[in-house]
Order: structure tokens, then sequence, then C-alpha cells
């Protein structure tokens, strides 16, 4: 398959997890995961109308997505990986969305970063739904006070929460979890499915999902 076919296939099926969750149709965004891949793989994904991107590492972004930035206006770049607040600095003059904030030292970084640049981003906090010590992420009963935190003392956007649920554990119940917490911290938006579950992730109300294999193939 090519990469368009396989981008159709993976929009089909969201817009078919959509109307069986009794959701409206292009309630769910579609956020494509391009880690690993250069430039002139991704290209293809554009001309094929995809807009939104993510990806997990600041450094290897900065190698080709301010090119491809300046050859088409309107896409949106998703910092989806772990940010060290020594990286701040670049990740707010690339990025467009942070889906990873999950301590007070990168909340304060980001902030004081956004106003020298003048430059404000839209943020999540990830969420550590499995408790996983390994994994990064704020733990579940942290979570709407680290919010009200990043929002009423260092006036951040918080738009919503991420989270990505443990390899081998069925994702229902995080993607369940997530949604509660977002409700309790007054939060709109769930970042939340990849390409195994993103399916799952829509019928629990992901308000975006991020997909990358499906989309560009194995890594
Ligand atoms: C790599 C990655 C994805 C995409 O994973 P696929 O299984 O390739 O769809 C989604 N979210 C995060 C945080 C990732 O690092």
């Amino acid at each position: 398959m090519e990469l368009q076919e396989r981008l159709d296939d993976v929009r089909a099926r969201i817009a078919t997890a959509e109307r069986e969750a009794g959701r409206a149709e292009g309630s769910v965004q579609l956020v494509a995961v391009s880690k690993t891949f250069d430039a002139d793989q991704i290209r293809p994904a554009i001309d094929a109308g995809q807009r939104i991107f993510g990806e997990n590492r600041v450094q290897e972004s900065q190698g080709k997505w301010p090119g491809l930035k300046a050859e088409t206006s309107g896409i949106e770049l998703h910092l989806i990986g772990p940010l060290q607040s020594n990286k701040a600095a670049e990740a707010v003059a690339l990025f467009d969305v942070i889906e990873t904030v999950d301590r007070e030292k990168i909340a304060r970084a980001l902030a004081a970063e956004m106003k020298l640049q003048r430059k404000s981003l839209r943020l999540y906090v990830q969420v550590n739904t499995g408790l996983e010590p390994q994994k990064a992420g704020i733990a579940p009963d942290d979570t709407p006070s680290f919010v009200s935190l990043c929002r009423d003392e260092l006036r951040l956007s918080i738009d919503g929460l991420m989270c990505i649920p443990p390899a081998d554990e069925n994702p229902g119940p995080h993607f369940a979890l997530l949604a509660k917490l977002a409700k309790a911290s007054g939060v709109e938006k769930l970042s939340m499915g990849m390409s195994g579950d993103y399916q799952v992730a829509v019928a629990f109300g992901a308000t975006s999902v991020r997909v990358g294999s499906a989309i560009f193939g194995t890594r």
C-alpha cells in the first residue's frame, strides 16, 4: 500500500469509529506521528492533505520541520515525547502544541520561554495512567491539582490530557480514566490512541489520536 492509501484507510476507520460511538463526524483530529521518518518520507502525507504531525524528539524535529513548515502553510506540530527543561527554548520555537507537560519544573520553563518568545503554545498534561515507573507523566491522583497550578499560577493554556497506556494491558480502562481526570480537571481535550488502539480511544472520547506506523509503516 502507498502512504496515501494507508492515510485514507486510517481516516476512514476514524470516521467509522466516530459514527459507531455516536460522535459527530470530524470530532477526532488525526496527529500523524512522523518520528524516525525524514522529510522526503513525510512530504507525501503533506501532499495528501495531512497538516497535523507529531514528533517525540526536539533535536530530530529541528532537522526536518523548519524546512517542511516553510514549504507549506498551516502545519501544526505536536511534541509527544519527553521534554527536558534545557530544550524548552528550542521546543517553544518549533512546536505549536506540547503534549507532554508532566512536572512543575518543565511547566515553569515553558511559561518563561513563551513569555520571552512572545509565543503562546497549547499544552497538554501527560498522565501516567498505569503508574509505570519507567514512563513519563503525572500520577492520576495529582492531575487536577497540577492542571490548576499550570492554569492559575503559571497562566498556561492547558487544552487537555494525554496518555500512553501500558503496552501489555487492555487500553480501555486507561482511556476511561483519562476522560474522568479531564472532567475533574476542567479540560476538554483527550489525546489518546495509537496505531494499535485508536478506534478504541475514539469510543472512549479521544479528541485526537496519534497514529504513526499505520500511516508511515514500521519503524
Ligand atoms: C510513537 C508514538 C506514537 C505512535 O505510535 P504508533 O504505534 O506508531 O502509531 C503515539 N504516541 C506517542 C507518544 C509515541 O511516542
